[in-house]
């Protein structure tokens, strides 16, 4: 059975029918209706797996990938940033309008799950996918399975306190990872040291590696924090593959200088933990969704 992946994003929705081989046959991407509400994103999901499924020729399972988490205890969304989905029941909305079982899972998770089966971590056993971009989430992925965890948040590393003073989180906590790892986050923090307000993230690395000394000094912040964070998961995971994702995950430096700040702060007197950028860039959402399903799955 052909599976289709679906990634809700708060401005995009995009979805793909994923062939046995793991091959994309169709691809379809459009504006998640965010400003019309929920009843319109719904209709717009289930507009979108009719599409798919007329090219695609068959029934399908369906995979979605989203920001936020589906409670455990009231099978609602939560943590969205798609505003409108909290508190709503989407699996089983999704369940009734489209005739069959929906999963749904966390779009960082569904990353470490593309990355962790035919991507960067392919064969690992233990692969920590980590996005790096607006904000700064994670999933845990054990022989080829999402880790959800008791309260869905297994991975959700950015809201870790690394620094208790801190900018404020929109979590409602200080100095979250998120507020330091984030593209928003090194903009914030080379301003607070000096920089140009004008430069964002992509913009102080590039002065960083034309020699600027400011823009040098922020990256240099950055890339202690960003071993100092996720020593804390590997102290805990011990992961064989951390994969990285987002837009941050560009930065050259990471798989380096970032590497050996990881390694001089976990407790070990080496990394064996490889550190990889991912394989499946802006697909890798979509690809996790319909890999919710395994291949084999019959129904
Ligand atoms: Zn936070």
């Amino acid at each position: 059975m052909l599976r289709i992946g679906i990634d809700l994003g708060g401005t995009k929705t995009e979805g793909i029918v994923m062939g046995a081989d793991g091959g994309i046959l169709q691809r379809e991407r459009r504006p998640t209706p965010q400003a019309e509400g929920y009843e319109a994103i719904l209709a717009s999901i289930q507009s979108l797996v009719a599409h798919l499924e007329r090219q695609a020729g068959e029934r399908c399972r369906i995979g979605i990938g989203t920001p936020g988490a589906i409670s455990t205890r009231t099978g609602c969304l939560k943590n969205s940033n798609t505003v409108c989905l909290n508190g709503k029941p989407l699996p089983a909305d999704l369940a009734r309008l489209l005739g069959r079982e929906v999963r749904i899972a966390n779009d960082a998770n569904c990353f470490a799950l593309s990355e962790a089966i035919d991507g960067a971590g392919r064969g690992q056993p233990v692969v920590f996918g980590v996005i790096l971009g607006t904000g700064v989430g994670g999933g845990i992925v054990i022989d080829g399975r999402l880790l959800a965890g008791a309260q869905h948040i297994a991975g959700e590393w950015g809201h870790n306190v690394l620094d208790a003073n801190g900018p404020s989180c929109y979590c409602g906590k200080r100095g979250c990872v998120e507020t330091f790892l984030s593209g928003p986050g090194l903009a914030r923090d080379h301003i607070a040291h000096g920089g140009d307000p004008a430069l964002d993230a992509p913009a102080i690395v590039a002065r960083a590696a034309a020699g600027d000394a400011i823009a040098e000094a922020a990256m240099q912040r950055y890339l202690e924090r960003f071993g100092r964070a996720l020593s804390v998961v590997v102290n805990i995971l011990d992961p064989d593959a951390i994969v990285l994702g987002g837009g941050m995950s560009n930065i050259g430096r990471l798989y380096s200088e970032g590497r050996h700040q990881l390694a001089r702060q976990v407790f070990n007197d080496e990394l064996r933990t490889a550190l990889l950028p991912n394989v499946h860039g802006d697909s890798s959402g979509v690809r996790g969704a319909a890999q919710l399903w395994p291949i084999d799955a019959r129904g």
